[in-house]
């Protein structure tokens, strides 16, 4: 079995056998060289014990804990700088907005996009892609086609099963195999000139696959012009991106994926697109003039920030991107595919365990059951151990369908895990099939 780490930068692959590195020496350096204690001494919420036990926190494909960077940033933020951005000539003001504008055009910068226009603060990922759904309604009509995968979170598929009602446009699904990889020959199948959007994510949260996204979008650009957007809610953790060249043509992700607050995300949008599409949360800051009869709307970006925006969650959300920044993703990857491997390999040593999703791309996160035991059952167990996994559907509930089974565990590791906590997890597994069989 092969797992991979992908250069992020150029796109070129670099093979992992199961425990046997071959990867180019400077990279073999950089996983001896992962500062992992100091990184750990950075995360205050790991050092406690839950049910008297050390905490094992291995739930972050969920929500990622955030170091104490982004807790001081917001913290101070409060104590110094709030109040309302964009309204008041006065000082704190002027302060607030100096915050939330430079985070802005920090996500910019750290995601390649070409504008901080291009950049809209959302509560998050689902937001993001309400936004896109929404302001496609106006854009779309009857016998349009939209493709999402097999493999979608819900905040994937029902904001375009909700387009495809209020349009009459057609939902189709690019299915996957029992390895949990997209089958691109269908996608390439489903491919219409009728296609106007796809919807995909760039890693499955459920299983880990990474998706293939550089070739999609260029297919659908190539055939039919669609515009593709790329949740990236799980991927941004993991892969280093550039919208840019990647060319899609929306991108949405969310700060508490990536060590930062929960409340806030982002949607990146090509500006010609972002011009397109009507917004569909109205109020304040986002109009232009206002009278009884008619509103015109506010310029990008804020045409689509409708009310008083996250600014405290934009200020952690920066601090965040600068810790990311600070160790680097060249670093973060090899440290965190060691992790998958070395846990991949020691679950299935296991009786009985199976893992869904096999896919030789894979970011992360691993999702398993054993035997017929119920994944509740597992994770209920487990907590009582100080480990936190999560145990259900985890949004996708097709992909449980697809494998008929009642849901899974899923344990997903960060930059601080480690090691000795992937053994934890085994010992306790060990103990909890022992206890429920
Ligand atoms: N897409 C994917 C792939 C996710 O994993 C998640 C969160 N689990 C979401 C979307 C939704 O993110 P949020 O709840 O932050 O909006």
């Amino acid at each position: 079995m092969y797992t991979c780490i992908l250069n992020y930068q150029s796109n070129k692959t670099f093979h992992l056998k199961r425990g046997l590195l071959t990867l180019p020496q400077a990279n073999i350096k950089l996983l001896n060289m992962f500062p992992i204690d100091n990184i750990r001494a950075d995360f205050p919420i790991l050092h406690q014990k839950i049910h008297g036990k050390p905490l094992v926190y291995l739930d972050n494909a969920a929500t990622t804990q955030s170091p104490i960077k982004v807790i001081d940033a917001m913290v101070n933020y409060y104590k110094t700088s709030h109040s309302n951005v964009h309204r008041g000539v006065h000082s704190l003001s002027q302060r607030a907005t100096d915050a939330y504008e430079s985070a802005r055009q920090k996500i910019q910068t750290f995601f390649g996009a070409s504008n901080s226009k291009e950049i809209i603060f959302t509560s998050g990922t689902t937001h993001g892609i309400n936004i896109v759904a929404n302001g496609f309604t106006s854009l779309l009509k009857k016998g349009d086609e939209v493709l999402v995968s097999q493999m979608e979170h819900h905040s994937n598929i029902v904001p375009l099963q909700m387009l495809c009602k209020r349009t009459g446009a057609i939902l189709k699904v690019i299915p996957m195999n029992e390895s949990g990889e997209l089958n691109y020959e269908s996608y390439l199948t489903l491919l219409s000139p009728a296609t106007k959007l796809v919807f995909i994510n760039h890693v499955s949260n459920v299983l880990g696959t990474i998706n293939p996204i550089k070739k999609i979008i260029d297919k659908a650009h190539e055939v039919s012009n669609a515009a593709v957007l790329i949740d990236g809610a799980q991927s941004c953790p993991h892969i280093k991106t550039n919208v840019m060249t990647l060319d899609c043509d929306f991108y949405v992700a969310s700060a508490h994926k990536l060590y930062g607050p929960t409340g806030i995300g982002f949607l990146y949008g090509k500006e010609a697109w972002l011009n397109k599409l009507n917004p569909s949360q109205f109020g304040g800051s986002m109009i232009d003039r206002v009278t009884f009869e008619e509103t015109s709307y506010a310029d990008l970006p804020y045409k689509f920030e409708a009310g008083t925006q996250n600014i405290a969650g934009a200020v952690g959300f920066a601090a965040a991107l600068d810790y990311l920044q600070d160790i680097g993703y060249d670093k973060i990857a090899p440290y965190e595919n060691e992790l998958l491997v070395y846990a991949q390999e020691k679950l299935l040593n296991i009786d009985g365990l199976k893992i869904y999703g096999t896919s030789k791309f894979k970011a992360s996160v691993i999702s398993f059951n054993i035997g017929d035991i119920h994944p509740y059952d597992l994770g209920s167990i487990l907590d009582k151990m100080g480990i936190a996994v999560r145990t259900g559907h985890h949004c996708a509930q097709p992909i449980i369908d697809f494998y008929q089974i009642p849901g899974t565990v899923r344990a997903s590791f960060a930059l601080y895990n480690t090691k000795e906590e992937i053994d934890t997890l085994i010992e306790g597994l060990l103990k909890a099939t022992k206890m429920l069989s």
